[in-house]
């Protein structure tokens, strides 16, 4: 998670939370943004402060208050200012990196400590290594690049080991690097499992509204509300077939019975009290 006492912590925590609010996952906020889940992942990791561009986007789609929102931005971007020294790797120690984004950008600055070898020269010295001695793995040269520019962690225990003999770290400090990487899963899957909660209990709130929705437009759902731009599948009340429908299509007046062919729509929930 990322850490608030800061000003792009604070945005970053600000971001998430907006999100949550839509009961939208990393990947639907992605799919919305047209942008990968790791441009969403980095927004909201409090590594550093997203573009404009991309906060701008999320004041779109996401509940927030423009001009709060651009203060805070402001707020990150001064700060990151303030505490960028010349390297562009700001790193903790390997003993204390917990987040993803502090182990990209602990390994990017390994690399830079290390001289910049090239990537040619980093799949040779693992490779040679791995034919030796049949220890840790081979590395390619784009998962060179890719770890060593921060845009992307090694996705075993095994790559990251030999991306440490690409760049001749000592032996005996892998395990600390080991431990730093297992850290970062711990903290991807608790955070995922947080983020996974927190959806399901804006879902419970919202599934009796949802329902109304679905009921004036027609339709009786079959299962639990998942969301408001998953498939839900529900019977069609005038010609009694099944099929899914997406909530948001719906409200949006956008749907139709893809059985009779049937528009269908809902009011918006307001206004009810007759
Ligand atoms: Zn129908």
């Amino acid at each position: 998670m990322a850490n608030a006492a800061n000003a792009i912590g604070e945005l970053a925590e600000c971001l998430r939370e907006a999100r949550l609010g839509k009961a939208l996952s990393r990947q639907d906020l992605a799919t919305k943004l047209g942008c990968s889940i790791t441009t969403v992942q980095r927004a909201e990791g409090g590594g550093a402060p997203p573009p404009w561009s991309t906060v701008r986007d999320y004041v779109g789609i996401v509940d927030l208050d423009p001009g709060e929102t651009e203060a805070l931005w402001k707020k990150a971007v001064a700060f990151r200012r303030k505490i960028t020294r010349p390297s562009f790797t700001q790193s903790p120690g390997i003993d204390l990196v917990r987040t993803p984004d502090e182990l990209g950008a602990a390994l990017a600055r390994a690399w830079e400590d290390s001289g910049r070898p090239s990537t040619r020269e980093m799949e040779q010295r693992a490779d040679r290594h791995y034919q030796e001695t049949r220890s840790y793995a081979s590395l390619s040269r784009s998962s060179a690049e890719r770890f060593s520019r921060r845009k992307s962690l090694p996705g075993s225990e095994r790559t990251l080991q030999a991306y440490l003999v690409a760049l001749r770290i000592p032996e005996r400090r892998f395990p600390m690097w080991v431990q730093a990487w297992r850290r970062v899963q711990h903290h991807r899957l608790s955070q995922r499992m947080a983020d996974r909660e927190q959806v399901k209990l804006t879902h419970r709130m919202e599934a009796p509204f949802a329902k109304a929705r679905m009921q004036e437009a027609g339709l009786i759902p079959r299962e639990k509300f998942p969301g408001a731009v998953a498939p839900w599948s529900a019977v069609h009340t005038s010609c009694a077939q099944v099929s899914r429908y997406r909530l948001r299509s719906v409200l949006q007046g956008l749907a139709h019975c893809p059985v009779c062919g049937d528009w269908l729509s809902a009011g918006t929930g307001e206004g009810e009290n007759h």
